[in-house]
């Protein structure tokens, strides 16, 4: 029997009754559980066993799926869950962390990652660019580290750049026309997407964007993944028609 601190990043319905789990531990990494009985209502199990979920798990580790016993919260994510339009920004999160990991394979790089950027989330930080965050900082996970310091093909450091998909990353004016759909950035995004991958995520809880910067930002990292990581995330697609409701500023 193990106890571990995880975040449920997936779950599965299995049967009439039984629950499977995709829990993101600290320690072990991803792992898949059978939670039995975790669709009747009355069990113990129901109330703990759904994405988002973050806790204390007591588990058996198996070969293959391991066993889920018990579980006691650390943080209800009440603010995330209450709200539609924050909880489709939580999914994308989880769901990249899925789409992006291994099982048994631990990294506490992305459970901190992970379960910091929910965090912050939960204290009211702006979700679109908390998940935006998150999605450049696992870029690198993802083996697409995109050149964002400089130009991709001739280095020239200083001067306004486009987003190149096919080069992976900056292009500077003279590089431009080598890659004719390269993606032209206010010098805001320029600005903001080296700061987003590389400053650490507790230095950077106070960013608020305009929503068309933001909005550039999402553009280019999504199509960043889809087209070089063949990653098209299903909680994007949620998001994109909830934002026909946004209210902030444009
Ligand atoms: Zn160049």
């Amino acid at each position: 029997m193990v106890k571990a601190e995880g975040i449920i990043i997936r779950t599965t319905d299995y049967g009439e009754t039984n629950k499977i789990v995709t829990l993101y531990t600290k320690e072990f990494g991803k792992i898949g559980l059978m939670a039995r009985g975790a669709k009747k209502p009355k069990s113990e199990l129901s109330a703990i066993s759904h994405v988002l979920f973050y806790g204390l798990c007591l588990f058996r580790k198996g070969r293959g799926l391991g066993v889920l016993y018990q579980a006691e919260s650390l943080n209800p994510f009440r603010s995330i869950l209450e709200n539609i339009e924050i909880t489709g920004y939580a999914a994308l999160i989880v769901e990249l962390t899925d789409r992006l990991t291994e099982d048994g394979l631990p990294s506490q790089a992305i459970y901190h990652l992970l379960k910091d950027t929910l965090l912050l989330m939960e204290k009211g930080k702006d979700p679109a660019v908390m998940s935006a965050i998150f999605a450049m900082k696992m870029l690198p996970q993802a083996g697409i580290d995109p050149e964002l310091t400089h130009c991709v093909r001739c280095g020239k450091q200083k001067g306004r750049y486009r987003f190149s998909i096919v080069e992976g990353g900056y292009l500077c004016d003279e590089c431009a026309p080598t890659d004719r759909y390269a993606i032209e950035m206010s010098g805001a995004v320029q600005k903001l997407l080296p700061i987003m991958r590389l400053v650490p995520l507790e230095r950077l809880g106070k960013v608020s964007l305009k929503a068309k910067t933001i909005g550039m930002i999402e553009t280019i990292i999504y199509a960043y993944y889809e087209q070089n990581a063949g990653i098209k995330l299903r909680s994007r697609k949620f998001i994109e028609q909830l934002s026909k409701f946004r209210t902030r500023d444009p």
